[in-house]
Parts: structure tokens; C-alpha cells; sequence
């Protein structure tokens, strides 16, 4: 209703394999995660845009590191999760939170999600069904438990799962090929996953970006959303990887078993 036709999401790649989210309308902009301020200062120049806001997920410095170049270029407002230290943050946030970005004509909704790291936080555009989940939800994953337990990363991840199946998922980092590869070693029989993991094979191949998803797609493909499925469970008892029936057992031995999968 009052969201200007142009707001639109520009991905921004970064070190290795990140992408930091640069929210704009040809005038302004917000950035999500800005690990490195150099590619983003170049972005605002080349587009004419002047800087409105910061918005942090997480305390890692491939997210929050360009915070302070940026501070000393413009004098803005750095959103951020209110249970992490993170240098730069003026306004702390918890879940239930509203970030209100008037110039954008941007609302903000926060919501807390553990596991990666402790006080990771979330940012949904529910107008325009926009998720930034930084380094929680991936493209066929979901992210290490540094700080947090698999029964935190399950509800946080279980919030998710639940905005609309249209949500376009913005996360940080393109790791989708090895996440799919993954995720057919956990669900070999899945024909959807089968068919993402061709589609996106191409689309890196043509050096496209394979974010953003959406929350339906991912629901249907998955592992970390699908750890209760039965063809799963059967995958991680068959590898010996699961003793019980405990689903949040399920999720843990899918994270132990992806952090050394080759
Ligand atoms: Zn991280
Ligand atoms: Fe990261």
C-alpha cells in the first residue's frame, strides 16, 4: 500500500562467498550485514545512493567488520541484536521488535534465533515477504551451531518455516551447491531436491547468485527444515548416526554429520 514501487534488493558479493544486502529505492538505501565496507561504499557511489540505515544479524566479522568505515562516512542508525557485543550498534533490538525505516517506507519485524550464535537475530519485511537471516537459514542448510544448542536452532529455524511459503529467503552466504549435495546424501529420494540441485548447478555454472530462495523451497528440499521426515530418519539410522527417536537427535546428528561432509 504506501511501499514505493522500487524498493528493491541488491546482492552485494563479499569475501569468498557472502553476500551483504543492500536494500534500496535509486535514492537510499539500508545494508544488511556489511562484513566489508569497501564493496559497499562502492555500490552507494555507483548507484547514487546515500546510505539510511545498518542492520546487523550477528556478531562474526564477515557480517558486522565494515561497521565502523561506514560510521565514519555516514552518520546513521546501526540496528543489531540486543544479546550481542557488537561495536557500532546504537539501536539494540529483541524479537518483536519494529525497525521503521520511514525514508524506504521499510518495516521491520525482529525475531531472536539462536543457535549459530547466541543472540542472532532475523529481520522480516512482511509487506513484501523479504527474510534476512544471515548465517541461520541457508539455501539448502542452515548454519553451524557455534554458540547455541540444536534444540535452540530447531525453534529458531522452526520460526522461519513458519512466515509464508512466498518469503524470499535473503541469507548470507552462497554455499548452496555443497548444502544440496548435502541434503541428497540425507534425502536421496527427494524428486524436488533433485530437480533444485540441477537448477542450481546451471545457475552457477552461468555465475548467477542462487539466493534468494523462498520458504516454500525450502520446506520441500531442505534437510535442516525436514529432519522429521521418515526418509531422513531412515537415511541417519541406516548410517548409524541416529541411536533414538528424538526428532531434535535428528537435527543434531544431520549438523554433526554436514560438519564433515565431503
Ligand atoms: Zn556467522
Ligand atoms: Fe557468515
Amino acid at each position: 500500500m504506501s511501499m514505493p514501487p522500487s524498493l528493491q534488493v541488491t546482492a552485494i558479493p563479499a569475501f569468498a562467498d557472502n553476500y551483504l544486502w543492500l536494500i534500496h529505492d535509486q535514492q537510499h538505501a539500508a545494508v544488511v550485514d556489511p562484513g566489508d565496507a569497501t564493496p559497499i561504499e562502492d555500490a552507494l557511489r555507483s548507484l547514487g545512493l546515500a546510505l539510511n540505515a545498518i542492520l546487523l544479524t550477528h556478531h562474526h566479522a564477515d557480517h558486522a567488520g565494515g561497521v565502523a568505515e561506514l560510521l565514519s562516512n555516514w552518520s546513521v542508525p546501526v540496528f543489531g541484536p540486543a544479546g550481542e557485543k557488537i561495536h557500532g550498534v546504537s539501536r539494540p533490538l529483541h524479537e518483536g521488535d519494529v525497525v521503521d525505516l520511514p525514508v524506504l517506507g521499510l518495516r521491520l519485524n525482529v525475531l531472536d534465533v539462536p543457535g549459530h550464535t547466541a543472540g542472532h537475530i532475523a529481520y522480516v519485511a512482511g509487506e513484501q515477504n523479504w527474510l534476512f537471516c544471515g548465517d541461520t537459514l541457508f539455501a539448502g542448510g542452515c548454519g553451524r551451531l557455534f554458540e547455541g544448542t540444536p534444540g535452540q536452532m530447531t525453534q529458531s529455524l522452526a520460526k522461519l518455516a513458519a512466515l509464508p511459503d512466498e518469503t524470499l529467503v535473503y541469507c548470507a552466504h552462497e554455499y548452496t551447491l555443497s548444502n544440496l549435495r548435502f541434503a541428497l546424501a540425507a534425502e536421496p529420494d527427494n524428486a524436488d531436491l533433485a530437480a533444485r540441485f540441477e537448477q542450481a548447478q546451471q545457475m552457477r555454472a552461468r555465475g548467477e547468485a542462487t539466493v534468494p530462495s523462498t520458504i516454500g523451497l525450502e520446506k520441500r528440499t531442505n534437510p535442516f527444515l525436514r529432519y522429521r521426515e521418515p526418509a531422513v530418519l531412515r537415511t541417519l539410522q541406516s548410517a548409524g548416526r541416529l541411536g533414538n527417536e528424538e526428532p531434535v537427535a535428528a537435527f543434531a546428528a544431520l549438523r554433526e554429520w554436514k560438519n564433515s561432509f565431503r
